[in-house]
This record gives C-alpha cells, sequence and structure tokens, in this order.
C-alpha cells in the first residue's frame, strides 16, 4: 500500500462524504484500488534520469553501466539499456548490434583485476529478475566468494534433443525483407504485451 499524503487523505475523505451514504463504501474500495494499482518506479529507468546516485562506467545512447552498489566482488557491474525493456529479445536492431562490443569492453576492463568472470542475464521471475528492465549483470569472480552457480542436469536423448532443436529452429526470427521494411519493436512490444497477458 503505498503512503497517500495528508492532503491526499483529507481529499479522498471529503470526496467521499460528498457522496450518498449507500455509494460510499463502494467508491471508496474504487479508490483505494486505484492508489495499489501505481506500478512502483523502476530503479533502472530513475538510474538513467539521474534520479539515483550511479558510478558511471559506461554509457552511450542506448546503454548504461553503472557499478553495483551492493557488489559480489570489486567490480560487479549492472549494465542496462536506457529504454525501458524486459528481455534480451526486446532489444532493438541498434542495441543488438552494440551489446556485444560493449560487454567486450567491461569484460577486457575486469579481466584485468579479476581471475574470473560470469556475465548473467536473468528473464522472468523463475530465473531471478527482479525488476521489469532488461538487465545484465557482469560480475568478477574471486575465491570462496558469496555466489553459486549450479545445476543439475538431466539426461537427455538423441530422439528427444532432436524434437527440441527442430522447435527452437522453427521458432527463430527470419530476417526481415528489406523490401517491406517493419517496425520490429512495436510488433515485438506488441507481442510481449499479448505474452504477459496469456502466458
Ligand atoms: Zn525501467
Amino acid at each position: 500500500m503505498p503512503k497517500l499524503t495528508k492532503e491526499q487523505l483529507e481529499q479522498i475523505q471529503e470526496y467521499i462524504q460528498s457522496l450518498p451514504e449507500e455509494e460510499r463504501e463502494e467508491k471508496l474500495k474504487e479508490v483505494m484500488a486505484q492508489f495499489e494499482q501505481e506500478a512502483p518506479q523502476c530503479p533502472f529507468c530513475l538510474m538513467n534520469e539521474s534520479k539515483i546516485p550511479t558510478t558511471k562506467i559506461y554509457e552511450d545512447q542506448n546503454f548504461l553501466c553503472v557499478l553495483e552498489i551492493n557488489p559480489v566482488n570489486n567490480g560487479h557491474m549492472l549494465l542496462f539499456t536506457k529504454r525501458h525493456i524486459r528481455l534480451f529479445a526486446e532489444l532493438n536492431d541498434e542495441e543488438t548490434e552494440t551489446i556485444g562490443k560493449i560487454i567486450k569492453k567491461l569484460a577486457f576492463a575486469l579481466s584485468t583485476i579479476s581471475e574470473g568472470l560470469n556475465i548473467l542475464d536473468s528473464e522472468g521471475k523463475l530465473a531471478g529478475q527482479k525488476f521489469d528492465h532488461f538487465v545484465i549483470n557482469i560480475i568478477p569472480r574471486s575465491k570462496d566468494d558469496a555466489m553459486k552457480i549450479s545445476w543439475s542436469g538431466k539426461q537427455d536423448n538423441e530422439e528427444h534433443l532432436k524434437k527440441v532443436k527442430d522447435i527452437l529452429i522453427e521458432s527463430m526470427p527470419t530476417e526481415k525483407p528489406k523490401a517491406e521494411p517493419v517496425d520490429e519493436d512495436r510488433l515485438k512490444k506488441e507481442f510481449y504485451k499479448l505474452k504477459r497477458r496469456h502466458p
């Protein structure tokens, strides 16, 4: 429940009092629901707008890279888009073309101060994504640090692997035809909106 100011509370109270008694309870519920729905502000967008102080490592027109304020090790960085998008697959052409070069630069810089490195993109709540903003954690590693990455795999068979391969290849977006330019960004946004509505 977000905190309301005294003035806001008084305004709501005044408005509710002005209604016929039998409508008050329902209207009050409606008003309070509106306040609850207010989305919390995205910390990455706030960093981009300089509303949260950061230690910038890299910046260009599409990306910002800052030092994590609670680092696993020295040099733990967060690389994120300036646009509020959620997933790697939502990057536009320009961002897609530059992100590899940026990570290469950052990884090179980190290799001078660390022995190992994880480049971690967590997408979806299940994968540990905490905010709906695309971010890559670039984490230098050191012996006995407080980070664990492990999984136990189950052995698969050749037939099933082939089925999975076919599904994935089938699902890969094809290059768009040059004669008909498509607003890929808008399409992707629509697609993810739909996907969120019908997971
Ligand atoms: Zn955001």
